[in-house]
């Protein structure tokens, strides 16, 4: 099979992530398709010949996807897709079969995966939906349409005769170590990509572990079978991108990269023995750390961890099954600021329960802990989860997913209406970036951290920028 993976268009000049938990429009980060990496190197172990347009990274226009299609000349071609740039990225399918309708058209969102059938439907070019497991599903599709049948393939959806099909689930991968190294070479270099500020390239993000086993009731991820690398895996893809790329920076993208605190030991001990010399970032709980832990990582190049807050009450947090105290997250930004790490908090405005008291709890908790940056997101009700189940079951609602943005409110609380939430958005925003305080922490940082110069320079250039100019719209 000829496969063509392609990361579609920016998204009104504005890039857009498209990885699997966080698929969102995000302004100020340019992320390469990681996925399609993966499924990438997948696909070739299996035979196949592989291109890929990283179209969103490159900057390039649609007009670019037929020379692509020409030079190519694809049997399959796999693209990734969002909620909110649904319309947009389906132009992938319509360009691809208005070229050569033989060509099969797949495409992966995650965020969609329980409700093929609403999207199918509006994706009359979509010929597959990938549902889950796409390193098992993505290639058992190109191997099943090799034979001519579809249907073979685990972890799909399918038009039959008008209707949406889907077959078995597929079995979730036993061994992530099992995974080839991404097919980082598909990319013409790691040039365009950063996060947050364009400093510190060249960049990529890796998966170190997949999936989640914690049930908070907002989290599309939330029971989701944990596959882990081991840290002699992670070691030799770092290796690879140092000595081929010369990478400066990484971003750990699992969802909770210090689940198992012993391989999180190990790696920072290989790390530190083998003087990579890579910054790094990750995302974690806030009692899946302590001091000693910190101080490893930040000795072994990690420079920030992000910490899922979500709120300063803990009735808010007790709702949505969090499982983390108010006094947790307080403690873990301590202690991760003691080692000298930044911390990088999100925040959820707008889940079950919330009033003005509660999102009051959550503007002191940000006065008080000042993380160095924080993002204040609103509910959004994400079909598969808990919380869609209270808003479209119990509440009747009907929400179009094209509207589920994380900076517009589309459902309010009993206490508050979306408007509110919106306005409680702004307010912490505010509550964050007029405290003298918190310049003067992120000041005394760069002081003591001069190569963070560029850095922080440019991130003070995106806050005035994103906070005066856009509203902290497709910002995070
Ligand atoms: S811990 Fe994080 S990733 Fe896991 S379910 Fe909760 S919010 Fe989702």
């Amino acid at each position: 099979m000829k496969v063509l993976l392609v990361n579609p268009p920016r998204f009104e000049g504005i890039p857009v992530i498209r990885e699997e938990r966080c698929e969102i429009t995000e302004r100020y980060s340019v992320m390469e398709p990681y996925s399609l990496l993966q499924i990438g190197a997948l696909l070739r172990q299996q035979g196949d010949e592989v291109a890929l347009m990283d179209m969103n990274g490159f900057d390039l226009p649609y007009d670019e996807l037929k020379a692509g299609l020409s030079k190519h000349r694809p049997d399959l071609v796999i693209f990734r897709f969002t909620p909110t740039t649904f319309d947009w990225d389906m132009r992938t399918a319509s360009i691809v079969k208005s070229f050569d309708r033989g060509v099969v058209t797949a495409g992966i969102c995650w965020t969609l995966h329980t409700m093929p059938e609403a999207v199918m439907k509006e994706a009359p070019d979509l010929d597959h939906y990938i549902l889950q497991d796409y390193e098992i599903a993505a290639p058992a599709l190109a191997a099943a349409l090799r034979g001519g049948d579809a249907s073979g393939a685990p972890g799909i959806a399918s038009r039959q005769g008008g209707e949406v099909v889907r077959t078995p689930a597929a079995s979730p991968l036993k061994s992530y170590d099992s995974m080839p190294l991404p097919a980082y070479d598909l990319l013409p270099s790691l040039e365009p990509y950063f996060v947050t500020a364009p400093a510190g390239r060249p960049y990529t993000i890796l998966y170190t572990s997949k999936g989640c086993p914690y049930k908070c009731s907002f989290c599309t991820v939330a029971g989701t079978p944990l596959k882990m690398r081991s840290a002699e895996n992670i070691l030799s893809e770092l290796r690879h991108l140092k000595e081929r790329y010369g990478l400066r920076t990484a971003s750990f993208y699992d969802e909770t990269f210090t689940f198992d605190r012993k391989r999180v030991v190990e790696l920072c001990e290989s790390m530190k023995e083998e003087d990579l010399r890579i910054k790094w970032y990750c995302n974690t709980r806030a009692q899946l750390v302590d001091p000693e832990l910190l101080r490893l990582m930040r000795s072994a190049g990690c420079r920030g961890v992000s910490f899922g807050i979500e709120s300063g009450s803990q009735r808010i947090l007790d709702s949505v099954e969090k499982r983390i105290t108010v006094e947790q997250g307080r403690q873990a930004i301590k202690w991760a600021k003691e080692a000298k790490l930044k911390t990088f908090c999100s925040f959820i405005l707008g889940l079950p329960g919330e009033d003005w008291s509660t999102v009051q709890e959550t503007l002191d908790f940000v006065r008080e802990t000042l993380p160095t940056s924080a993002q204040f997101n609103v509910a959004v009700p994400y079909p598969g989860t808990k919380l869609y189940q209270q808003v479209h079951g119990d509440l009747g609602l009907d929400i179009d997913f094209r509207k589920l943005y994380q900076d517009d409110a589309v459902v309010g609380t009993e206490h508050l209406t979306p408007d509110d939430l919106n306005k409680a958005r702004e307010m912490a925003y505010k509550t964050l970036y007029t405290s003298g305080r918190w310049w003067r922490s992120n000041i005394a940082h760069v002081v003591r951290e001069p190569s963070d110069l560029n850095l922080a320079f440019r991130y003070a250039l995106k806050i005035a920028n994103n906070y005066l100019l856009h509203g902290m719209k497709h910002a995070h």
